[in-house]
């Protein structure tokens, strides 16, 4: 389980008010809104607001609260237009709030099928947020499409379905609008997916253009896509038959829209399967998987790629957030964009030329890469012995994985740029046919351990924590280990950096030094980057908690929080934690009965229930009073009497013998677990342990 985690770690993170929107784009502002995912065009996370500030921060107070209802992963941004409030939650529905009141104005549902989650997510439930143009609240959905809703009322405008359905694509990321073009990406690389940027147009939802990622057959011919031009230079760098795989570069998370040169820069994943050996055997780099790519915004034209990891065989997605900045290096001013992925090394390159200005790890000892080459854009120079598909003996890399989605901030006024980040080892066994967390197909062993003739890296100060980043010093100004590796930021020309923190709490530090000045309770994980916003004078700031446990649904209360100066709103007290009681009905049914529902349940079930994916909080079944009534255990398994918790109905693979079978094998493991009370396993229902 440990592994596991490991493995899954990183799956799971212009001066602010000049910064100018296109026409139609939430304008304005002087901080007053939160009009797009990053607040401004640069994706900054910068608040310009400053009534919270490092003196006064402690007399912040609720304001208000709401609960939320759907169980999943919690990962949304808000974005705060015209007096309203706009979230995603589980299940890609999105709720409408008067930002003042918290009053509750609307709420969408786009009825996304259920069954998704037995079949096409990695890792959540989750939705990382909307997109705001002309009038319209835009965002993408789990089963792949595109809604447009009016941001008054809710009424859908238009909808459009942007991947195949056939194929196992979703959509957790925030959409990103540049000059009335919406552009979005997906996720499913772990699937044999084939990676792509889609451009829509924001009012309409008619497909534009696209760019794939990576290249299809080539006996097809081309796509007619965007990425035409350059896809016979990105087949050059594969081998093989990588295309029956999908070859991967799925754009899940980081999309930037640079207004001043016209670009749309975003990020890939990593290719699939896992071991470069096994989806390129002839080697090569493998354009455009684990890259950062800058197109032309109108057109989807190829401008530009740096590869943050060639050959890349370590889920190293380069997907993470990105955010432009005008830095000042050697007198010289800069117009440049950020990154800092999973392979531990932070990026600074020139947005209008794709000049690498910097690359320098942000975690020390990485191992994957021995240096850069600067003379040929700092191309990584690779450790041999980390190609572990041809190798054959395993790999421990370093980082394990240094940072997915979690957002980054950066503030103009200290220069600096606040970056979640976890230390640690990762270790890559290859293993063809291996899935890994139930259906992901990524031909990686998590049984096996790399050949006892590599040594794991012995590591010092490993953890999860927050880390200071100046681009033109390239060293890290300040770390704070009691800040978190995996929530999103803030910054605020308060001299502030908000982020959850662990022990299910909201934290602000200095911006300066990251000394921890305030903290709160919030009964809940804030995951998510918090936002601040201003009303009639008052500067709000906004963040959402959920029971979860990083991945996936939990028991207990998720909640919508709003604070500011002197919030008198409380809380009421978290409900307590219930003890789960053993109470199963008598054992029933025969050998064969029990041996077909093991089969069944196995098939079927621990994908979810056994923490197979990591959705480690779907309920422990040893433990469900369903086992005492037969016919509500079989409204929920097969009619989907639990939907709106995840559980889908299983009435078109299951029959009502298979579910009473499963009933039965439930009932006997329970009772022999309340015979032999010391028996309950880690990972069965238990939360899971923290990340290395
Ligand atoms: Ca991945």
């Amino acid at each position: 389980m440990r592994r596991l985690v490991s493995i899954m770690a990183g799956a799971f993170l212009s001066v602010g008010a000049a910064t100018c929107f296109a026409a139609g784009s939430p304008a304005k502002d002087g901080g007053a809104e939160w009009g797009a995912h990053g607040r401004d065009a640069a994706e900054q996370r910068f608040s310009p607001l400053a009534q919270v500030n490092a003196d006064n921060v402690g007399q912040l107070g609720l304001a208000w609260y709401t609960n939320l209802a759907e169980r999943g992963g919690y990962q949304s941004t808000p974005l705060v237009i015209d007096g309203r409030l706009y979230i995603t939650t589980p299940w890609s529905k999105v709720y409408a709030f008067d930002a003042k009141t918290g009053k509750a104005l609307w709420k969408y549902d786009p009825n996304v099928p259920r069954e998704i989650a037995g079949s096409s997510l990695c890792c959540n439930i989750s939705n990382r947020g909307v997109a705001y143009w002309n009038g319209k609240i835009i965002w993408g959905t789990l089963d792949g499409r595109l809604v447009a809703v009016n941001a008054k009322n809710g009424r859908k405008v238009w909808e459009s379905q942007v991947t195949d359905p056939s194929m196992a694509y979703s959509i957790t990321g925030a959409p990103r609008i540049g000059n009335g073009i919406v552009f979005i990406g997906e996720g499913g690389g772990e699937f044999y997916t084939r990676g792509f940027l889609a451009a829509h147009d924001a009012d309409t939802g008619k497909a534009l253009w696209r760019f794939w990622t990576v290249p299809g057959n080539p006996a097809k011919g081309p796509d007619h896509a965007a990425s035409d031009s350059v896809m016979p230079m990105a087949a050059q760098t594969w081998t093989g038959e990588w295309w029956k795989m999908g070859g991967g570069g799925t754009v899940w998370d980081g999309i930037l829209y640079d207004p001043e040169t016209s670009t749309v820069m975003f990020g890939t994943g990593n290719g699939i399967p896992w071991p470069s050996s096994l989806r390129s055997p002839d080697g090569g780099d493998n354009l455009f998987i684990a890259s950062i790519v800058a197109l032309d915004a109108k057109t989807g034209k190829y401008k530009w790629h740096y590869q943050t990891t060639p050959m890349e065989g370590f889920d190293f997605d380069s997907t993470s957030p990105l955010t432009v900045a005008d830095i000042n290096v050697n007198g010289q001013k800069k117009h440049v964009v950020m990154q800092a992925p999973k392979n531990g090394v932070m990026y600074v390159i020139e947005v209008a030329t794709g000049k690498v200005v910097s690359a320098d790890p942000f975690v020390p000892s990485i191992n994957w890469a021995t240096g850069f080459d600067e003379k040929n854009n700092w191309k990584p120079i690779l450790n041999p012995d980390a190609n572990y598909g041809k190798t054959g003996k395993g790999f421990y890399v370093v980082p394990g994985r240094a940072h997915a989605w979690s957002s980054q901030s950066y503030n103009p006024a200290t220069g600096l740029l606040y970056i979640p980040a976890s230390y640690g080892v990762g270790s890559y066994v290859a293993e063809k046919g291996s899935r890994i967390l139930g259906n992901q197909l990524v031909d990686v062993s998590l049984s096996k351990q790399p050949d006892a003739s590599i040594q794991r890296p012995v590591l010092k100060d490993t953890g999860s924590y927050l880390l200071a980043w100046d681009p033109v010093k390239r060293k890290v100004a300040w770390t704070q280990r009691q800040a978190s590796g995996s929530a999103g930021t803030l910054t605020t020309a308060g001299n502030l950096v908000f982020q959850g923190v662990s022990g299910q709490k909201l934290a602000a530090m200095r911006a300066d030094t990251g000394e921890i000045i305030w903290s709160t309770p919030t009964q809940g994980n804030v995951v998510p980057g918090p936002i601040s916003y201003s009303i009639d004078g008052v500067q709000y700031l906004a963040v959402i908690s959920s029971a979860s446990t990083g991945f996936a649904a939990a028991n207990g209360t998720n909640h919508l929080l709003v604070y500011k100066l002197g919030g008198k709103v409380t809380l009421p007290p978290a409900p307590p934690v219930v003890a789960q009681v053993l109470n199963p009905p008598d054992n029933f049914g025969d050998d064969a009965q029990r041996k077909h529902g093991q089969d069944v349940y196995e098939r079927s079930c621990t994908g979810c229930h056994e923490g197979g994916r990591m959705f480690t909080g779907y309920p422990d079944l040893n433990y469900t009073i369903a086992l005492n009534n037969g016919a509500l255990f079989k409204s929920i398994v097969l009619d989907g009497a639990l939907r709106e918790n995840g559980m889908m109905p299983f009435r078109k693979s299951l029959t009502d013998d298979d579910v009473e079978a499963i009933r039965s094998y439930l009932t006997f493991r329970a009772n022999d677990l309340k015979k032999n009370p010391p028996r309950p396993p880690a990972g069965r229902g238990a939360p899971p342990p923290p990340p290395p």
